[in-house]
């Protein structure tokens, strides 16, 4: 006999993760959360429905990764720290083994990154998962979209590009799943399922920067919005994109700088840097503390621009991702 609502929770969802301030979680009408003196809440949450987020058929542990740490990308972004997390699930059919793949790698995660599942809502439909994930972080703190001002330098976490390289994957007409050899079919599937939140940055960040953004929709729409929100524009140098070299090796320029700057999905933080904090910044990059480089400043000029390494200017030919 197929487990019921109530068996499904309990078997599966009562008791995932640890963190504090949990004063009722799982089980009652609604969770009870203790917010530490001082902070703040931060909330955000994000829908996965199947066939659009990700394939038909993805394993439920590739799920159940993505579905949480695009969230937590989210809360770093914020320079929050994540605590709790909520989960709608619809499910087209009660299915144990798919059920324990699912919560087991959400498990690791929520240990892994320190946060814990305290409610949820779970129906019967064609496959869906929002996660909500609850952060905190100091009063008045919050690392904003619009706090950029003229002349901070921009940096970018890590790599851009492999999202969206990801994403051609699932694409019938794209030939790269057939060339592309087992080791970076891996590399670019880990890159979709598990994005890399980048708390730890978010963390340091907190007291250094002006803005940031998590980039899931492209560098320049993401970029975009800081500058919009901040009253201003972006400059950037296209030459100091950090992009993989394996990546590189894998398709034509025009791929590759389609996916680098238009591409979404690669959940890296795009931040800005006001000048009395930039040697600092410069110093944990040196030093390895802090994994980003600059790629340009804000300016006063609205819109976002990209530059040779000669100073000229290049021409865009589209903007970000749009959802409709
Ligand atoms: P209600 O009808 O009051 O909304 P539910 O029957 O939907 O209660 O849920 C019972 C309890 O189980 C609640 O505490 C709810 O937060 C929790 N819950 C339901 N589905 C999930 C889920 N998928 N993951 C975690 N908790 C869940
Ligand atoms: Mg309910």
């Amino acid at each position: 006999m197929p487990l019921d609502e109530f068996s499904i929770i309990q078997k599966y969802f009562s008791s995932l993760g640890e963190s504090q301030g949990i004063s009722l979680g799982v089980g009652d009408d609604c969770a009870i959360l203790d917010i530490p003196k001082g902070k703040q809440l931060a909330v955000t949450v994000d829908t996965l429905v199947e066939g659009i987020h990700f394939p038909v058929r993805a394993s439920p542990a590739d799920i159940a990764h993505r579905s949480l740490r695009v969230n937590l990308s989210d809360i770093a972004a914020m320079g929050a720290d994540p605590h709790w997390f909520t989960l709608a699930l619809t499910l087209p059919e009660v299915s144990d083994s798919w059920l324990h793949q699912f919560s087991q790698a959400l498990l690791t995660d929520a240990l892994s990154f320190g946060c814990a599942l305290v409610g949820g809502d779970t129906t019967a439909g064609p496959l869906s998962i929002t996660i909500q994930v609850l952060g905190t972080v100091s009063q008045g703190k919050p690392l904003i979209r619009g706090g950029a001002q003229e002349g901070d330098s921009i940096y970018i976490t890590g790599s851009l590009g492999e999202g969206a390289a990801a994403l051609s994957l699932f694409d019938a007409t794209s030939d790269l799943a057939r060339i592309a050899t087992k080791d970076t079919l891996n590399r670019l599937l880990q890159r979709f399922y598990r994005p890399e939140p980048r708390l730890k940055e978010g963390a340091y960040l907190r007291d250094l920067a002006s803005a940031a953004i998590d980039i899931s929709d492209g560098l320049i729409a993401d970029l975009g919005h800081i500058a919009k929100s901040s009253g201003l524009g972006a400059n950037i140098e296209l030459d100091r994109l950090p992009i993989a070299s394996w990546l590189l090796a894998l398709a034509e320029p025009s791929y590759i700088e389609d996916w680098v700057l238009f591409g979404g999905d690669d959940y890296e933080l795009c931040f800005t840097v006001p000048n009395r904090n930039k040697d600092l910044i410069e110093s944990m990059i040196s030093s390895r503390e802090l994994n980003a480089v600059y790629i340009g400043k804000m300016s006063k000029i609205p819109g976002v621009r990209c530059f040779d390494s000669r100073g000229q200017a290049v021409e865009l030919k589209k903007s970000g991702y749009q959802h409709f």
